[in-house]
């Protein structure tokens, strides 16, 4: 509740609908996975976040999926990139070289970059996971998005991580770059399975144009490396969102 509503008195009307006002620019607007930037006040921050108030909002807790004939394994097309990681303060994220593609409904979507979670951003059956990357693509025309998420479940070493683990940048605005390649295939599960539901950026500015692909199988990471990447980026998950009557279908 805002402070001014609990002071009594017309007297301080006017200055308090004067500085409840959302800005209208989001510039150097600060946000937060807790407290009062946190989530359920994203919406409120400034003008520009107002769709995180919106109706097909991301993530969610996947059930009651229904299998769809009409879907088919999404086609790949990922070549090699070299290494540019980058700490933006809420995630680490892998940019990724261009030349690199998935193809949606005949649509072309271009990988941009990868980044992780911890814990998962979406569930299934209310489940979570101890990490989530999502591979985020984005189709140049229309300047929508289609994202890969991936499970991460404790097991063995991930590869692609123990190579990288010594490096990931700890400041904010940090980055590690190198002319070493390696490729995004490996964030893959080996089953072609999916869900997939219409949704939105999990984070501000919340934008609903993203074609979600949630993979049913997961990969691994080792207790320390998810430890590891933790203690970098903090609890960086949004809770789930309704549904508001949107139909999540399957790929078997
Ligand atoms: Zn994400």
């Amino acid at each position: 509740m805002p402070i001014c509503l609990l002071l009594s008195g017309a007297l301080f009307l006017s200055s308090c609908k004067k500085e409840d006002k959302i800005p209208e620019s989001c510039d150097g607007i600060h946000w937060e996975y807790t407290g009062e930037d946190g989530p359920t006040h994203w919406g409120e921050l400034c003008v520009g976040y107002a769709e995180c108030d919106g109706s097909t909002q991301s993530p969610v807790d996947i059930k009651g999926a229904v299998a769809d004939g009409t879907l088919s394994a999404i086609a790949k097309a990922y070549a090699t990139s070299k290494t540019n990681i980058l700490n933006n303060g809420h995630t680490i994220q892998f940019n990724y070289d261009a030349g690199s593609s998935i193809t949606v409904n005949g649509l072309q979507y271009d990988l941009l970059q990868f980044h992780f979670h911890t814990h998962s951003e979406h569930l299934v059956n209310g489940v979570s996971h101890p990490m989530e990357v999502h591979l985020v693509h984005k189709n140049a025309a229309t300047g929508n998005l289609a994202v890969i998420g991936v499970f991460f479940e404790e097991g063995a070493e991930n590869p692609l991580l123990a190579h990288y683990i010594d490096h990931l940048p700890v400041n904010h605005d940090e980055t590690f770059t190198s002319d070493e390649t390696y490729t995004a295939a490996d964030l893959l599960p080996a089953g072609t399975g999916y869900y997939t539901y219409s949704g939105s950026l999990t984070t501000p500015p919340c934008s609903e144009i993203v074609t979600w692909i949630v993979m049913k199988d997961h990969i691994t990471a080792s207790t320390a490396q998810i430890h590891d990447i933790e203690t970098l980026e903090h609890e960086n998950f949004r809770p789930v969102q309704p549904l508001e009557g949107r139909t999540i279908k399957v790929f078997n």
